[in-house]
């Protein structure tokens, strides 16, 4: 079968009143540049569908797995267009009818819109049922739950056939809805989390938190790999690396064992939001999950979120483990999360941390040291890479551990 056209859904953008040009324009775009850099297409984008017109040397498969990953895309449907005349339809009704099992079941499913077509919509939907019936042996209609649907659209400028309909990720085009700073740990929640948003329509920029050599090259390489993977859906992602190792030691100088990570979230989150600022986000997000370690009781949250009023999304809070798992395995970023590199965070914790902190204590400890020209530091010495899908890290050799820093 040589397909001519892939039809494209946009689903929830119906909603979208006033602002759906600007949607769609947006997801026009976005699908262009997923396409990119493959050959023979056009893209034609309208009010309610688009069809990415193909030349016959097209890799359609390919294509589709693409537009399917594209947020705001709904779902897709590779089409014949074909002449207005019913010959035309029964041949490739039956030549998609042909490739069923025999003892498999069909419908014909007509949409007539060019109310001026010589034949009503269930006449149609007879006519070609008893076509395929009589063409192709082994083959029974079934209205109610069918193997098969065959589509006829009827328009104005002519017929489109298809009997595929592929669910893809749906969501809202990814540009329309503002930007936001993702707090990116190597870990599997903070990609999902990223993932969400993004869904949303939203872009991303990420931001990393590092202590060398506390935490080495590679643990560095493996969020860069993570945002390279949340990349392929967007064309590029830019990561902020902070370096974070004074920031962690002078936290332990000066705040009681038990409090410290209370205190490292607060000045992540603090040197998060300066950055936030300067990209002009309008949220931080983060991976955050109610009660799933001790940082994140809502008395952790209470007192870590003090540091800023700039809104905090945590598209994860009320998952379960094995959903945020489920949902990074579909998104491709479980399999890197789990290597093994220590994460700055994981490298500090003490045994027992606190899990409900007193906000006033928390104030207590961190008066001890003026930290913020130690953040202001920290983020005028931040690393910026544009990530995108294509982006090779380069091996180096990994640092070794000095305990001389303790
Ligand atoms: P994750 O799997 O995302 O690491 P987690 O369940 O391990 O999450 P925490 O380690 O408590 O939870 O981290 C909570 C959130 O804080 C993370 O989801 C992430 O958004 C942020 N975070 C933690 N460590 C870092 C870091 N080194 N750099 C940037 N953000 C971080
Ligand atoms: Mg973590």
């Amino acid at each position: 079968m040589i397909y001519d056209h892939i039809l494209v859904r946009y689903g929830e953008l119906t909603l979208k009143g006033g602002n759906r040009k600007v949607f769609v324009n947006q997801l026009r775009s976005n699908v262009k540049r997923a396409l990119m850099p493959l050959q023979g297409y056009e893209v034609k984008a309208n009010r309610d569908r688009m069809y990415i017109k193909l030349e016959p040397q097209a890799d359609v498969e390919e294509m589709m797995s693409r537009i399917s990953k594209v947020f705001g895309v709904h779902s897709i449907s590779p089409v014949l267009k074909i002449d207005k005349t019913m010959e035309a339809v029964y041949e490739h009704a039956d030549q998609f009818a042909q490739n069923y099992a025999e003892g498999e079941s069909f419908k014909v499913e007509v949409k007539r819109s060019d109310k001026q077509f010589e034949y009503e919509t269930f006449a149609i939907q007879r006519m070609v049922g008893g076509e395929v019936l009589k063409n192709v042996p082994g083959l029974h209609v079934d209205v109610r739950n069918p193997n098969h649907q065959i589509m006829v659209e009827v328009r104005l400028d002519a017929i489109y056939m298809y009997d595929r309909n592929i669910q893809a990720i749906g969501g809202l085009p990814v540009g329309t809805g503002g930007k936001t700073l993702l707090m990116l740990s190597g870990g599997i929640d903070s990609p999902v989390a990223g993932m969400e948003v993004m869904r949303r329509g939203v872009t991303i920029e990420a931001i990393h938190f590092h202590s060398p050599p506390f935490t080495s090259e590679k643990a560095k390489q493996k969020v860069i790999e993570l945002t390279r993977i949340m990349a392929e859906r967007v064309g590029n992602i830019k990561l902020h690396i902070v370096p974070f190792t004074e920031v962690q030691k002078q936290i332990h100088k000066v705040v009681h064992e038990r409090y410290t990570m209370t205190s490292t979230r607060r000045m992540m989150l603090r040197i998060a939001d300066k950055v936030a600022h300067q990209i002009e986000a309008d949220a931080i997000v983060n991976g955050e999950n109610l009660g799933q370690v001790a940082s994140q009781t809502l008395k952790s949250m209470y007192a870590i979120n003090a540091v800023t009023s700039t809104p905090i999304l945590r598209p994860l809070l009320s998952l379960d483990k094995e959903e945020i798992v489920a949902k990074a395995k579909a998104i491709g970023t479980f399999e890197t999360s789990i290597q093994p590199y220590e994460d700055c965070c994981t490298i500090f914790t003490p045994k027992h941390p606190v899990t409900e902190p007193q906000y006033d204590k928390v104030l207590k400890y961190e008066s001890g040291f003026d930290f913020e020209d130690m953040l202001n530091d920290a983020v005028a010495n931040i690393e910026t890479l544009v990530i995108d899908k294509n982006y090779q890290v380069q091996q180096e050799a990994e640092t070794t551990w000095g305990d001389d820093l303790f």
